[in-house]
């Protein structure tokens, strides 16, 4: 996606990638990976790619699109092998392009080597510099690169020195699959930024971001990934060991409000549950008088069946969204752009006419979509319009991997509650606090990274790349001429 594709694109978090590593022994290992990508698939749209390995030689496949359009019967078919591993990629790091396209592949001393990665490094560019000093040759423009070429140089002295040394240069947020020709290895950051869970599968053994993934192929999970511990999997079994000692647990708590698909399973907490008490612990810091609750389709749902329980008020369907639309590669022409969330969103008037309603939505990026749905909802008929949002307001920038716009352009950070309900057009705005949203998935707030929340960054973030997305916020009444598609960290 270009700049002007993503301005075309709605305001929302983009997560960054699912990654997924199957063994096998009476399975193509390609199928099951291409089955368990398609459920993660709501991690990144941009390339897919699968790398196999019979044994011998690793062998791989990638392009530009969804899991679906990359790989078709002829295409698996040529991925023979026991051993596979997948990625699905949202572009953080590095140029949208295929030769950034995951996993990646590296020459090493033991054969060919493979890796997918999802989340963002804070000194990657750092690291390059130290690894090109020490003679080593980078391919491609993405922070991934960086975390292989530590790995082909350390491999030959086994699988856990690699990961280990990879833990202690790298930093930031990473969950990834390796396959090697004999092995699968999995392995999370010591901040444990990004989710990964092993399992297993009939007779063999899987690793994937989400636990998603596990169902559609026969899996089950056995073991969510520590911070800083590696799975090994090959012909011996699936074996764990600490790659780094973990200075805290920080998952992104956004994973638990939206970029997860509802069905996984997180910290022992099914996602669904957690967002139904967001859903409860909102309508308890700000009740409202209203006719019927109504979901932004789909991440609203499970929150608004929880407010609609907690406060009384009735759960109503308010809007129906077109499924398919992001599936398209055509770019709708300017009359039709002009629609804007119309184009995904077609509200259900005989629902909303007349009606008060509170409208239930995980987040406010811009703003720009909120601000078009109550517009929406007006339009339909709706006599008031009672925003209440799930995610506490998004004030700071990520650096760990999540396409957000930088500080200017966030509206939470730049406007008053007041300014923005009034943006908004809403008739009251009202956000889960970050006690709220943390207590409904039953842990404690030193288990999460709550840096886009609060600016407590669980790692620490270097100044240059921070002066690059703190820049000067506008005047209010600028955000309208506000441009997406600025992103943190520069093509490098
Ligand atoms: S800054 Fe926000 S989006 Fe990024 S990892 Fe932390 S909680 Fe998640």
């Amino acid at each position: 996606m270009d700049t002007a594709e993503r301005e075309r694109d709605d305001d929302r978090l983009k997560e960054e990638c699912g990654v997924i590593g199957v063994y096998t022994p009476d399975q193509e290992a390609a199928r099951v990976a291409f089955f368990g990508l398609f459920a993660l698939q709501h991690r990144g749209q941009e390339s897919a790619g699968i790398a196999v390995s019979d044994g011998e030689k690793v062998r791989w496949e990638k392009g530009m699109g969804l899991v679906s359009q990359v790989f078709d019967q002829e295409v698996l078919d040529h991925l023979k092998g026991h051993m596979a591993i997948g990625h699905t990629r949202y572009s953080t790091t590095g140029a949208s392009a295929l030769r950034n396209a995951q996993p990646i592949m590296c020459q090493t001393h033991i054969g060919e080597m493979a890796i997918g990665h999802n989340g963002n490094l804070i000194n990657a560019r750092e690291l390059r510099k130290e690894l090109e000093a020490e003679g080593e040759y980078f391919d491609t423009t993405s922070d991934t690169e960086v975390m292989a070429r530590i790995l082909v140089k350390e491999i030959h002295k086994g699988p856990e020195h690699a990961v280990a040394e990879v833990m202690r240069r790298a930093k930031g947020a990473y969950s990834c699959t390796v396959i090697t020709p004999r092995l699968v290895i999995g392995f999370r950051d010591p901040t444990g930024i990004r989710p990964l869970v092993a399992g297993t599968l009939g007779n063999g053994y899987m690793v994937a971001s989400e636990s998603c993934a596990f169902g559609p192929v026969g899996g089950t999970v056995t073991h969510e990934l520590e911070p800083g511990e590696m799975v090994i999997i090959d012909e011996k079994g699936m074996r764990f060991a600490c790659g780094a000692k973990s200075p805290r647990k920080a998952m992104c708590l956004f994973e638990f409000i939206y970029f997860a698909r509802p069905d996984s399973h997180m910290y022992d907490t099914l996602l669904y549950t957690a967002r139904e008490r967001m859903g409860e612990n909102l309508a308890k810091e700000h009740p409202v008088e209203a006719d019927i609750v109504v979901p932004v389709p789909d991440s609203g749902i499970p929150a608004a069946l929880g407010f609609s329980r907690e406060s009384g008020i009735p759960y109503r369907e308010g809007m129906m969204k077109s499924r398919y639309i992001h599936r398209t590669f055509i770019a709708p022409d300017q009359r039709l752009r002009e629609l804007g969330v119309r184009m995904k969103l077609t509200p259900m008037d005989e629902h909303i006419r007349g009606k008060r309603i509170v409208l239930v939505d995980d987040s406010i990026v811009r703003g720009t979509t909120t601000k078009q749905i109550v517009k929406l909802m007006f339009e339909a008929g709706a006599k008031e319009v009672h925003v209440r949002i799930t995610a506490p307001p998004i004030k700071f920038p990520c650096f760990y991997g999540i396409d957000m716009a930088s500080k200017g352009e966030l509206a939470a950070a730049v406007m008053t509650i007041d300014d923005l309900k009034n943006y908004l057009g809403a008739t009251t705005l009202g956000y889960l606090s970050i006690p709220g949203a943390v207590k409904a998935v039953g842990k404690d707030m030193n288990d999460f990274c709550l840096a886009c929340f609060s600016g407590d960054y669980p790692i620490p973030v270097p100044l240059d790349l921070k002066k690059h997305a703190f820049d000067d916020p506008p005047e209010v009444g600028e955000l309208a001429a506000i441009s997406g598609g600025q992103y943190l960290l520069p093509v490098s």
